[in-house]
Order: structure tokens, then sequence, then C-alpha cells
């Protein structure tokens, strides 16, 4: 793959001498596909060279991935800050996946910042924050887990991948290019996802646990946003959709049960910009979605504290659902010339 900044030369050399090392592995919170995949796949490739590893996530992740490999062994910090506390402290390494700034993994980033462990990030997302000492990042690339098959690659191990190091990584590259379809997704992409299948990722099975798994209460919650919530914003090719808290109860929303709405206005003919708003506990979270040459990333970043991809990015709001409405609605009247 080009344009990698890759600097984990020495980094290599340390996992492959004879010593064993702590290392722990960590993604961002509420980890999607890619985040898990990545993970689960570095997890299971460096326990084969005899570091002791642990993988924690800063919170839970959505059902549909708890068929993965490596799921059993996940230490949540949420629910075990304790130990993960002095999981860090005794670390060597702690590696820094799909994610390029603390702020990604809430509480668990300052518990990261203050450990002695070397820290490493394996990334593609825009703009890092540079926290890290190594670095395997592009923006580059489909997902983080075509960098770690990638990363793996450097390590002249591919022999290494197993069945279940295969599913891992082909989860997070399906999930993170939408099924191959996303601008991210290059022949190289391809030829990781074949050289995968080749090493026995179940690419059938793993599409129909992933992406079949709805309740029947979702598929209706998905009927009662697209008739009820789905809003276009016509001046702006604008797809808006908010959910309130009353309405995540009424549905009994639970982690990445959204996940994917975002993407359904974005199908819309002549829609550029795509919004998810969701009244979360805490905030008001955001998805961003676009066609084009809008990019979310910056409109994340300049106004709600975020960030991601060009063409999909996050982002959060502490003001009321009300308020982060109509400050987006004002703040993207600026976009209008963009978004014709
Ligand atoms: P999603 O909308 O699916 O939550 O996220 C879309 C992309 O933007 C993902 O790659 C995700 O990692 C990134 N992202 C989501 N929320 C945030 C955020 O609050 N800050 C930053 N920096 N990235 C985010
Ligand atoms: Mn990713």
């Amino acid at each position: 793959m080009q344009f990698v900044h890759d600097n984990t030369d020495t980094l290599i050399e340390k996992l492959h001498s004879s010593v064993s090392f702590n290392i722990i592995i960590t993604t961002h919170h509420k980890p999607d596909g890619d985040a898990m995949g990545s993970s689960l796949a570095l997890f299971g490739y460096l326990k084969q060279l005899k570091h002791t590893v642990r993988l924690i996530t800063p919170t839970d992740y959505p059902s549909f991935l708890h068929w993965m490999p490596g799921h059993k062994d996940v230490i949540i910090y949420e629910q075990n800050e304790k130990r993960c506390k002095a999981l860090a402290e005794e670390a060597d390494f702690i590696f820094c996946l799909d994610f390029n700034d603390l702020n990604r993994i809430n509480e668990f980033g300052s518990v990261v910042e203050c450990s002695k462990a070397e820290k490493i990030m394996i990334d593609h997302h825009r703009e890092p924050s540079g926290f890290d000492d190594y670095r395997y990042w592009t923006y580059e690339a489909s997902s983080t887990s075509e960098l770690i098959f990638e990363f793996i690659k450097k390590c002249g191990h591919l022999d290494r991948i197993t069945p279940e190091i295969a599913n891992c990584l082909y989860t997070g590259i399906m999930t993170d290019t939408g099924s191959f379809r996303y601008r991210g997704t290059s022949s190289n992409t391809h030829r990781a996802i074949a050289e995968l299948i080749d090493k026995g990722a179940q690419n059938s099975m793993i599409h129909e646990l992933v992406y079949d798994s709805n309740t029947p209460m979702r598929l209706k919650m998905m009927g009662f946003v697209l008739y009820e919530k789905l809003e276009i914003l016509t001046a702006y090719n604008t797809a808006l959709v908010y959910l309130t808290r009353e309405e995540l109860a009424r549905f009994n929303i639970k982690t990445g049960d959204t996940e994917g709405f975002v993407n359904y206005g974005l199908s819309i003919e002549g829609i550029k910009l795509s919004v998810l708003i969701v009244d979360r506990t805490k905030l008001v979270k955001m998805s961003f979605r676009s066609k084009g040459d809008f990019s979310c990333n910056e409109f994340a970043r300049d106004h709600f504290n975020g960030g991601g991809h060009k063409n999909a990015a996050g982002g959060q709001s502490s003001d009321s659902l009300d308020m982060t409405i109509s400050r987006f609605t004002e703040v993207l009247s600026r976009y209008k010339d963009q978004l014709k």
C-alpha cells in the first residue's frame, strides 16, 4: 500500500525478539465492525508471538459482533475500571486502533496518556492528534483492518493468519467499506479480501451474521424512522433524521441499533449530505455522510467537536437536542454553495 506513514521498524524488531511483553490493544468507544475486527485480529496475531495481550474497549459494542473470535476475552473499561488501570500501569505497549485522538476512548484516554507504555497508533482517520510513539497510518486505507492485514504482511507473517483472524479482518473491511462500495475501496482492498478468503474467511457467513441480525422491533423502528422522521432540506440537498430520548426508549434502542440509518438518506437521488442526530443520555451524537467533495470531517471538526473521514464522520454536542438541531441548520446555511 502506498503513502503509509510508518515508523514501526524498531517496534517490529522488539515484538519479534524473544522478550515477552505486556501488551494492551484498545479501540474507540462504541466500537464498530472495523474497530473490533482490527483489534481482535491483532489480538490473535500478537498472542501467537507469545506476548501477554489484553483487549480493552472503552464501552460495550453491538451484539451483531459478539460472534467474533476473541469476544469473550474483551475487557470493557466502563465495567472494569480498576483492573484496566492496573493493566495499563504494567503495559509495555498500547496499540491504539481505529482512532487517532485519545478523546475517542473516553475516560480510558487519560489512563493511556499517563501509562509509561509506548503507544502505537494504527488508523485511517484524518488529522491524528499526535499522542503516539509509533505510527502506521494513512487516510487512504479503506479500514484499519486493511492496515492490520498490511502490518502482518510487513511482519512477514501472512502465514500466521488463521481462519479466525481472517474472519475478523474480513468483517472490519466489509463493514467500513459498506460491503466494498465506498471510495476507500481499492484494488489493494480486494486483493487483501481475496487473500483472506483463501486463508479461511467465511465471507457469506459473515455478511449474514452482521447484516441479517435485525430484530422485528428494529425493522419496525427503521420503518418508523423512514416514514415519520426523514426530512429533506431541499435547498441544501441534505437529508436529516433526529431521534428523541422518548423515541429511543419506545423502541428499546441499544448500542448499534441506529447503525446504518444515516446511509438511507444518502440513497436518495441528488442528496449530498445525510445527517443523523440522536439524543443519547450524556450528549447529543451526530453522524454525517456525504457524496462527492463535501467534507464531513471538516464539517464535524469545525462545528461539532468531531471528525472522521471525508465522506463519513461523527460529532457531538452538549446542547439540548432542539438547540443542536437549530445550530445545525444555522451552520448548514453557510454551506449552500458547496452542497449544490
Ligand atoms: P459514525 O457516524 O458511524 O459514528 O462515525 C463515522 C466515522 O467518524 C467513523 O469512522 C468514526 O470513527 C468517526 N467518528 C464518529 N464520531 C466521532 C467523533 O466524535 N470524533 C471523531 N474524531 N471521529 C468520530
Ligand atoms: Mn475504521
